[in-house]
């Protein structure tokens, strides 16, 4: 049965190693590295995200600037918002929370932060530096995905990878960083036929669909490596994309949910900040260690 990757663990660790380096650059810098979430409205999956980014962050020894506005501000007042973080000298990463009310436009308001403190990596220009291999920044679920995938495989070139799901957040950007990696990536999406055959021939399976437990055990290669990036909260709890149990059985390694691939998010976002930090303020940060 499969070896479980401790995201958990794994998360702690990075954080760990991000920390050792704020001290450094607190020390050249003058100050800490520093982080701004946006939250419009009272959804509530996202005030729980936004309160636990804020209490990473400060745990991170960086500074956490909060934004909570009401559900019913205008675009013009968002804007501004971004405009004056995008100005801030204080703010290295900007972050507005998604899914925005449904009467803001959420593509303009990511295309107005700097793509040099977009540390969800979501502007159309870190999207294109991803495609074409400059540095930027890559959103935080699928960099902490490939963190976990090298971890488990060391290199992971000619290794037949499916993304299953094609989202801008998380799924093409994953096939992305898995082409950089040298894998012969496959990516699956609603349309897709027959998708048991696609994930049945893939050494390495990433599922961001939102569909509890789509992929099936009997479609796992012997020994492949699966990625869970699925939330579903069902009546028995949270779930993944893939049915665990059934694919535990046949893998060679695989996320639980929760306890995979969540906990890396939120790492991933901190170690991002920092990098942007550390490139503003032409303080040198070892990435290698993040
Ligand atoms: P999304 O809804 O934007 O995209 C879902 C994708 O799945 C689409 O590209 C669609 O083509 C594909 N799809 C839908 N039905 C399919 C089917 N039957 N077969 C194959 N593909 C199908 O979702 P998203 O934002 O990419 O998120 C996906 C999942 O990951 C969700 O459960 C979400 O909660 C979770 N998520 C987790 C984290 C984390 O931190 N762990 C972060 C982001 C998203």
């Amino acid at each position: 049965s499969a070896t479980i990757i401790d995201g958990k663990a794994y998360a702690a660790g990075l954080r760990a190693r991000i920390a050792t380096q704020v001290e450094p650059f607190k020390a050249a810098a003058g100050r800490a590295p520093g982080l701004a979430v946006v939250l419009v409205g009272e959804d509530a999956a996202s005030s729980v995200y936004v309160r636990s980014k804020g209490r990473a962050t400060r745990e991170a020894g960086m500074e956490s600037f909060e934004h909570r506005l009401s559900a019913d501000i205008d675009q013009a007042t968002l804007m501004a918002l971004v405009a004056a973080l995008n100005a801030d000298p204080a703010v290295d990463g900007i972050l507005v929370q998604l899914p925005l009310p449904a009467h803001l436009d959420a593509q303009a308001v990511i295309q107005a932060i700097d793509p040099d403190k977009d540390v969800d990596g979501f502007h159309p220009v870190n999207a294109g530096r991803l495609a074409t291999g400059l540095p930027g920044f890559v959103p935080c679920t699928p960099l902490g995905c490939l963190m976990l995938l090298r971890d488990v495989h060391g290199t992971l070139a000619g290794l037949d990878a499916v993304v299953v799901g094609r989202s801008n957040i998380v799924g093409k950007p994953m096939a992305q960083l898995l082409l950089q990696e040298s894998c012969t990536v496959t990516i699956a999406h609603s349309r897709t036929r027959d998708l048991p055959a696609k994930v049945r021939a893939a050494d390495i399976v990433v599922a961001a669909v939102g569909i509890p437990k789509l992929i099936e055990g009997g479609w796992i290669k012997p020994g492949a490596t699966v990625i869970d990036v699925g939330i579903n909260r069902t009546e028995t709890g949270l779930v993944g994309d893939v049915d665990f149990e059934g694919a535990r059985a046949v893998a060679g390694a695989i996320t639980p949910v929760p306890g995979g691939v969540g906990p890396m998010t939120i790492a991933v976002l901190l170690r991002n900040t920092l990098v942007s930090a550390g490139r503003r303020m032409g303080v040198s940060i070892d990435e290698t260690l993040l």
